[in-house]
C-alpha cells in the first residue's frame, strides 16, 4: 500500500537536511550483482543492491553514462531516495542468472509518481530490451499495464546488466523489487484489495457525509466532504490508480493532481476548522488564520498549471503541516477552553501526528519494521477520516442536547407567559366585573337620586304654581294657563270664558277682625269655590289679594254668567266661624267669554272681566256683570 502524503513531508525533510542518500564522490563503486538461481525466492528486494550515476544536466545517453570514467558511486541507504531533484539519476546492477535456462523475472518500480523512467537491459554487451515509461507517457503503451511501473525482462543465462535512468520533477526514489511474474501477480492481486478496501471506505465516508449534509445543511460535512476527496485524489494519483483507471491520458492533469490534490486538503481542512470549531464566534485571531491559510491554499490550487512543479510540490508539502500544526493547536485550544465537541477532532489530528512521528522515526531505523509501523501514516489518516466522521455525529449530538434544553427553557417560558397573560386576564375580568357592579350601583344611585330630584323638581313647580293660604293656583300659574287654553280654544274654535271675583269691603273685615280673620275669609272662600269648580279643563286660581278667576273651557257667556251667579249667592250665604264669631262677606263678578283669535290676546281678554267686575262694583256690588262686545271691541280698538 502506498504512504500517504507524508511520504512528502519527509522526503522534504531529506532534502532539507541536505543528505543526498550517498556516499561523498570520488568513492568507486562495484558493480552489484544478484545472484539468481532456481532457488532463489520469489521476489528479491534489490534494495540498495544498486550503483548510482549523478546527471545533474540530464544530459547524459546511454553510451555517456556507461563510459569508462564515470563516477558510479553505491547507495548508502536501505533503498536509493534523493528527496526533491531537478537531477536525472542513473541506476545499474547486474542480474547473473547461475542456472541454464532462461528466467522469466518483472522488475517493479512502485512509484508511479516518476516522470520519466527508462529501462536498458543488456547482455555481454548486447541490447536485449529497452522500455521508456513515466507518468508523462500515456498510460497504454505501458508494457504490463499496472498502477506501479512494471518491467518484463528474460533473463538468459549469464550476467543480464540492467541501466536504469531515472528524471523526476519531483522526489526520485527507486525501492527497486524483481519478482517471479506468478508471485507478483498474486502480491499485486492483495495490493489491489487492499486498496480496493480503502478507497471504499473513503467513497462511503463521502457518500454517506454527503448525505447528512443534503439533511442537516451544516457546512462542516461539506468541508469534510471535501477534505476526504482531496485525499482520495492525492493518494489516487500517488499510488498510480488515477492515472491507471481514472484518468490515463491527462498526462498534463496527473503531473499535478499530487500537488493540486495537497493544496485542496490544505484548503478544506482549514475551512474544516473554520466551520467545525465555529472560529468565528470563537476568535477572531484563529478565524483570520485560518481563513489566510485557507486562502493561500486556493491560490495554490490556482497556480499549479502556472508555477514549476519542482517548486510547487515542496510548498504544498510543507504547508500542509503548517495547517496540520495550526488546525490541531486551534483544536486544542478550543477543547481547552470548554468546548467538548472538539475532544474528538484534537483526537483525529492527532492520530495523524502520531502516524507521521511512527513513520519519521522508522525512516531513521529506530522501530522495526512490520505493517502497523509501515502503513503508520496511511492509518493516522485512515483513524482521521473515521474519527472526523464520528466528531460530526458528536457535535450532531451536543448540538441537538443544546437543542433539546434550549427548547424546553423556552416551552417553559412559554407556559410561564401563557400563565401570566391568562392571570392578566383573570385580573381585567375581575376588574371589569367590579367596575360594572359599581357603574350599576351608581346608576341605581343616580336614578334614584334623579326620581328625587323630578319629584322634589315636581313638588317645587307644584309649590311655586299653588297659593300657599287658599291651596289653589296662585297667579303665575293663571297666567300660564290661561296661555296655553287660549291656544287651544283659538285652534280648536271653542268658546273660552273668564269670571274674575273681588270681595267686598275686604279691607273692612281686615281693619274689624283683624288679618287672621281676613285669611280665614279667603280660606273659607276659595273651599267653597274649590267643590264648584270640578269639571276637567276647568281650573281656579288666586287672582291677586281678595281677586279669585275661574277660567271655564268650552263655556259660552251665559255658562259662566249662570256659574257666577251660584257663585256669588252661596258666598252671600257662607258663614265663616272666627274666634267665636261669624263672619259673613260678598263678593262682586267680572265675566267675559270669547272665541279667541290673534286679534284677542290673553290679556284683553282678562281686561274685559276687570271691566265688567269693576262695572259690577259701581252697580252696588254683590252683583254679576258681563263684559259687553262693544266694550271689547272699542277696547280691542284703543288697544291696537
Ligand atoms: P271694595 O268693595 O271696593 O273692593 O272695597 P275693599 O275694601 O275690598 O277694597 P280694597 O281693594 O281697597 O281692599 C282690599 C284689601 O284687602 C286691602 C288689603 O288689606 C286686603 N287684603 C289683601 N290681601 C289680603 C290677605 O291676604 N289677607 C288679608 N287678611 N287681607 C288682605
Ligand atoms: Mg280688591
Ligand atoms: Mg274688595
Amino acid at each position: 500500500m502506498v504512504l500517504g502524503f507524508l511520504r512528502w513531508a519527509l522526503a522534504l525533510c531529506v532534502v532539507l537536511s541536505g543528505s543526498a542518500g550517498a556516499q561523498p564522490a570520488g568513492v568507486s563503486a562495484t558493480l552489484p550483482v544478484i545472484p539468481l538461481t532456481a532457488d532463489s525466492p520469489t521476489s528479491v528486494d534489490i534494495g540498495a543492491n544498486v550503483a548510482y550515476l549523478l546527471d545533474d544536466g540530464r544530459q547524459l545517453q546511454l553510451e555517456q553514462a556507461m563510459a569508462e570514467g564515470q563516477p558510479w558511486m553505491p547507495v548508502a541507504r536501505t533503498i536509493p531516495n534523493f528527496g526533491f531533484t531537478n537531477h536525472a539519476y542513473w541506476f545499474r546492477l547486474v542480474l547473473d542468472n547461475q542456472t541454464a535456462m532462461p528466467m522469466a523475472r518483472v522488475l517493479e518500480l512502485p512509484r508511479p509518481f516518476l516522470d520519466d523512467v527508462r529501462l536498458f537491459h543488456l547482455l555481454e554487451g548486447r541490447m536485449v530490451n529497452r522500455y521508456a515509461l513515466g507518468d508523462e507517457q500515456p498510460y497504454a503503451q505501458r508494457a504490463i499495464q499496472h498502477q506501479n511501473f512494471v518491467m518484463p525482462l528474460n533473463l538468459e543465462p549469464g550476467r543480464n546488466l540492467v541501466v536504469l535512468r531515472i528524471a523526476s520533477s519531483g522526489t526520485v526514489e527507486a525501492p527497486l523489487r524483481l519478482w517471479q511474474p506468478a508471485a507478483f501477480y498474486e502480491a499485486s492481486a492483495r495490493g489491489h484489495l487492499m486498496s480496493g478496501a480503502v478507497f471504499g471506505m473513503l467513497v462511503v465516508m463521502i457518500v454517506y457525509n454527503l448525505f447528512v449534509y443534503l439533511s442537516t445543511r451544516d457546512r462542516s460535512y461539506l468541508h469534510y466532504i471535501f477534505f476526504v476527496t482531496s485525499y482520495l485524489v492525492f493518494w489516487g494519483t500517488l499510488n498510480g490508480y488515477a492515472f491507471a483507471y481514472v484518468w490515463p491520458e491527462a498526462i498534463r492533469w496527473n503531473s499535478v493532481a499530487v500537488p493540486v490534490a495537497i493544496a485542496s486538503a490544505c484548503l478544506s481542512a482549514s475551512l474544516f476548522a473554520v466551520s467545525f470549531l465555529k472560529l468565528e464566534r470563537f476568535s477572531p485571531t484563529a478565524h483570520r488564520v485560518m481563513m489566510g491559510m485557507a486562502w493561500t491554499s486556493a491560490g495554490l490550487i490556482l497556480s499549479a498549471f502556472v508555477l514549476p512543479y519542482s517548486w510547487l510540490i515542496r510548498v504544498t508539502s510543507g504547508f500542509i503541516l503548517v495547517v496540520s500544526v495550526a488546525a490541531l493547536s486551534i483544536g486544542y485550544w478550543r477543547w481547552w477552553l470548554g468546548a467538548r465537541f472538539a475532544r474528538f477532532y484534537c483526537l483525529s489530528w492527532t492520530a495523524v501526528f502520531v502516524g507521521v512521528s511512527v513513520l519519521t522515526i522508522s525512516k531513521f531505523g529506530w522501530l522495526p519494521s512490520n505493517f502497523l509501523v509501515d502503513n503508520a501514516s496511511q492509518i493516522g489518516i485512515l483513524m482521521l477520516v473515521l474519527l472526523l466522521s464520528l466528531t460530526l455525529a458528536d457535535r450532531i449530538n451536543t448540538d441537538r442536547g443544546l437543542r433539546i434544553d434550549a427548547q424546553s427553557a423556552a416551552l417553559a417560558h412559554a407556559k410561564k407567559a401563557r400563565a401570566s397573560q391568562q392571570a392578566l386576564l383573570d385580573a381585567t375580568a375581575d376588574a371589569n366585573r367590579a367596575l360594572e357592579e359599581r357603574v350599576r350601583e351608581r346608576t341605581t344611585e343616580l336614578n334614584l337620586t334623579l326620581d328625587q330630584l323630578r319629584l322634589a323638581n315636581e313638588q317645587l313647580q307644584r309649590l311655586s304654581m299653588t297659593d300657599s293660604l287658599t291651596q289653589v293656583g296662585n297667579r303665575a300659574f293663571f297666567d300660564q294657563s290661561l296661555v296655553t287654553e287660549h291656544k287651544r280654544a283659538s285652534r280648536l274654535k271653542q268658546p273660552l270664558a273668564l269670571v274674575l271675583l273681588d270681595i267686598d269691603h275686604f279691607k273692612a273685615i281686615n281693619d274689624t277682625y283683624g288679618h287672621p280673620a281676613g285669611d280665614a275669609c279667603l280660606q273659607a272662600l276659595a273651599q267653597l269655590m274649590r267643590q264648584q269648580v270640578q269639571r276637567a279643563g276647568d281650573l281656579l286660581a288666586r287672582y291677586g289679594g281678595e281677586e279669585f278667576v275661574v277660567l271655564l273651557i268650552n263655556s259660552t257667556l251665559g255658562d259662566a254668567l249662570e256659574l257666577a251667579e251660584e257663585f256669588r249667592s252661596d258666598i252671600a250665604a257662607l258663614e265663616v266661624p272666627f274666634e267665636g264669631r261669624t263672619l259673613r262677606f260678598t263678593a262682586s263678578f267680572g265675566v267675559a267669554s270669547a272665541i279667541p283669535d290673534m286679534l284677542f290676546t290673553p290679556s284683553q281678554f282678562v281686561g274685559d272681566a276687570d271691566r265688567a267686575l269693576y262695572e259690577a262694583k259701581h252697580s252696588g256690588r254683590n252683583c254679576v256683570r258681563a263684559a259687553s262686545p262693544r266694550l271689547r271691541k272699542t277696547e280691542a280698538t284703543d288697544t291696537v
